[in-house]
């Protein structure tokens, strides 16, 4: 049984939602594209047609099975791996000052306007351009598009990307093959850096040990021998700071 305050308040969500939905539609001619992709490292949505793309960031609310009718939201589901899914607890804390039983729990019985009233209220909660489903299988995936992001800039954070075993999907960094948690080596950079700092266009953080350095200075700047003695490898943007202030302690 949901209450009248509750429904209420989806009443003026979905209200507020539909002039966004309808605004978002028209001004991208959403309809026009066929094709979409979606990537959970990156947390980009691209629509496509033969000739153009559109890029969008979205933040993964739901999904609904049309199996089990069941829908399960994305801080439920382990299998989205979504930085951004912690955003929807958002929801959930709403739910718990109000007592929303269905803004609570993580998976419950559900029909198919489960996933419209839900993104409806995420618009309400965490603003947002628009929403999206897309259906694959017998899952409908719903998203709250965030902003729309350039196609060049769309192609570097893809590229720039990698799924990390401890912190999921981040930004990459390179680091000799002798940089660890575990021994302190020393840390030298290319330049200095912090986490999340902007970059160049043709910039990375890279970072290498006391040996590599001695290494450089003897080839007078990385050569392919000293490159072989580095054994640059490619880590994650939260492990290159881990490695970093282990070594700078
Ligand atoms: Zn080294
Ligand atoms: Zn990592």
């Amino acid at each position: 049984m949901q209450s009248i305050d509750y429904i209420e308040f989806l009443g003026n969500a979905f209200e507020a939602f539909h002039d966004t939905q309808d605004r978002f539609r028209s001004h991208f001619q959403i309809d026009d594209y066929t094709n979409w992709y979606y990537d959970q490292a990156t947390e980009l949505l691209t629509l496509s047609t033969d000739n153009t793309e559109i890029n969008f960031k979205y933040i993964p609310i739901g999904t609904f099975s049309t199996n089990s009718r069941t829908w399960m939201w994305a801080w439920h589901n382990s299998s989205s791996i979504e930085k951004s899914k912690d955003q929807a607890l958002r929801i959930r804390e709403f739910g718990q000052e109000k007592g929303y039983d269905k803004l609570i729990e993580g998976y419950f019985e559900s029909d198919e306007y489960a996933g419209w009233e839900f993104i409806a209220i995420a618009h309400q909660l965490l603003g947002g351009i628009g929403g999206y489903n897309v259906k694959s299988e017998q899952v409908e995936k719903y998203m709250l598009l965030m902003e729309q992001i350039d196609n060049d800039v769309a192609a570097k954070i893809k590229e720039q990307t990698i799924t990390c075993e401890r912190h999921g999907a981040n930004r990459m960094a390179f680091i000799c093959q002798h940089l660890n948690t575990e021994t302190q080596t020393g840390f030298e950079e290319a330049f200095p850096s912090y986490k999340g700092m902007e970059l160049e266009e043709d910039d990375d953080l890279q970072a290498w040990c006391d040996q590599c350095e001695l290494e450089r200075l003897r080839t007078d700047g990385w050569n392919d021998e000293s490159m072989e003695f580095a054994g640059i490898k490619l880590v994650c943007e939260d492990c290159y700071f881990e490695i970093k202030a282990f070594n700078l302690k």
